[in-house]
């Protein structure tokens, strides 16, 4: 009977002693705690309970997300970046334990400092030790979170790689011309030349069209050709950051050279007479119907085309080449991944648990919780294969694509904050893209990106004064310079004077401010 108790007490004490067993160590809390959200991007609407990454992710923290989404038949505009759910939400007065949105950052940086959001620095600080050393390892993503109070109001979608876009070219078609890829401005020039001339997709007509572009500021982004810049982000159109100061790309010198030359580019037929109207599909048409020559565009839906139309069309061969040298010999690829998004999840200042909600924030940043974020569950989209996750054969094959399986089992969510890892994505990129990629290693074309900043009530008030005007001049001009109505060189001091008239030193100003605020001097 003694022996008997003694050694119940002792298993129980062994029990309750013991370390957590292997399956236990991510839980947050020993009872399921819900927690409310609203959740809103274009692509998933609300937060579905159903999400088999939900669903793990209770399993192993404990913590169970339920969905009190407002607003959630309203499109969050990538564009524009409205926000009218989460205004709608706001005014409904009951903002939900966690808010998750695309385009959060500038909603968040305003109503944080106002108290609807908790600054998450002491709760990262105090409770999260994935997400604390994920930011000493980088100090200026931790920076550019910050809002004009020195406060992070959110976690964002951290996207991980390199590369966006890159110079494309149909290798076949200057192999027919008797042309070498191209190396500089003028070889680029010449190659488009003969793209025009030479009938390279030999049907007797003179019907090829040399550059082409699915966004028109993709024939904008060419001014890196002459030193000029087109935007410092991967948003077009956006400031810089050149030596420690915010300028604006559009009153440059290197960009008004590159307007001149693409202007003339344009009139000699070396740019797509319709750059500007053709739109979203003119990759598909221009490639599918042998015309297009060369673009500026994504490495892996681009690279795509060389198995697609590669049975279609006898040698086609539409492959990345490293950025041209410019006038001055510099080789710079403009666009790259950057590496924080606005998107991403915030704590409600009305969150009872904000303890237990940051370290459920922080889940997602230890080893399983970011496989979780990036792979779906283990044995359902993915298996360990010598230690690393590999998607199953019968997921990359289903013929669905791969993003939007991910999306419909809550994986790859930009609106959840989590670090994105490049290697979900190399697994379904094709040989073309992953042969280009590795010809962009070869060299160091990329160069660093502007941030952004957070302003203060006063800067905001300056810059929505006078920018969104001063951007429509800008993009009135190029585009009618592009077109040949008027003369950048004739036009360059009237413009920079009207400029000046409209506010973009007052702009700049604001910019800067903020910019040496937030990022200490640069
Ligand atoms: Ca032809």
């Amino acid at each position: 009977m003694r022996y008997l108790t003694l050694t119940s007490t002792l298993l129980a004490g062994t029990m309750l002693g013991a370390p957590v067993s292997a399956g236990d160590h991510l839980k947050i809390v020993d009872e399921p705690l819900e927690l409310s959200i609203q959740m809103n991007h274009a692509r998933y609407p609300r937060y579905e309970e159903s999400w088999p990454v939900e669903q793990e992710a209770r399993r192993l923290t404990n913590i169970h997300l339920k969905d009190f989404t407002v607003g959630a038949n309203l499109r969050v505009d990538e564009n524009d970046g409205r926000t009218e759910a989460l205004n709608l939400m706001l005014a409904s007065g009951k903002i939900p334990d966690i808010v998750g949105s695309s385009r959060l950052k500038d909603f968040v940086n305003q109503y944080g400092p106002e108290g609807a959001f908790l600054p998450l620095n002491d709760l990262i600080d105090e409770h999260a030790p994935n997400l604390k050393a994920f930011f000493e390892e980088r100090p200026a993503i931790k920076s550019a979170l910050s809002a004009a109070d020195g406060n992070m109001y959110y976690l964002p979608y951290l996207p991980d790689g390199k590369y966006g876009r890159a110079y494309f070219i149909r290798y076949d078609w200057l192999d027919a011309l008797g042309l070498n890829v191209p190396q500089n401005v003028e070889e680029f020039e010449q190659a488009l030349i003969a793209f025009r001339d030479g009938d390279p997709n030999g049907n007797g007509l003179k019907d090829e069209v040399p550059y082409f572009a699915r966004q028109w500021p993709e024939l904008i982004r060419l001014v890196t050709l002459w030193d000029g810049r087109s935007s410092g982000s991967d948003t077009y159109h956006d400031f810089y950051v050149d030596e420690g100061k915010v300028k604006h790309p559009y009153a440059g010198e290197g960009y008004r050279e590159g307007i001149k030359n693409l202007a003339r580019w344009y009139k000699e037929g070396l740019i797509d007479a319709e750059i500007f109207t053709r739109g979203s599909s003119s990759r598909e048409y221009l490639l599918s119907e042998n015309l297009g020559g060369a673009t500026h565009d994504w490495f892996a839906s681009t690279s795509g085309y060389n198995t697609s139309l590669g049975d279609r069309i006898d040698g086609f061969a539409f492959k990345a080449f490293t950025p041209p040298a410019s006038i001055s010999g510099k080789r710079i690829e403009e666009h790259r991944r950057i590496p924080i998004k606005p998107d991403g999840w915030a704590i409600s200042a009305t969150n009872k648990h904000p303890v237990e909600t940051i370290k459920y924030f922080d889940f997602w940043f230890t080893e399983e919780g970011r496989r979780l974020a990036n792979f779906g569950v283990e044995g359902q989209q993915y298996t360990m294969v010598d230690g690393k996750p590999k998607f199953t054969e019968e997921f990359l094959t289903n013929g669905k694509p791969v993003n939007n399986q991910l999306y419909e089992i809550g994986s790859q969510l930009h609106a959840r904050g989590f670090h994105q890892d490049y290697e979900y994505e190399r697994q379904w990129s094709n040989e073309f893209a992953l042969e280009g990629i590795a010809l962009y290693d070869e060299g160091d074309y990329l160069i660093d990106q502007f941030l952004g900043v957070a302003f203060n009530a006063d800067e905001q008030r300056v810059y929505d004064r006078y920018w969104p005007s001063i951007r429509d001049f800008m993009l009135e001009r190029q585009q009618a310079w592009v077109l040949g109505t008027g003369d950048v060189e004739a036009d360059w001091d009237d413009y920079l004077a009207e400029l000046d008239n409209m506010g973009l030193n007052q702009v700049l100003k604001v910019m800067n401010s903020a910019y040496q605020r937030q990022y200490g001097g640069g």
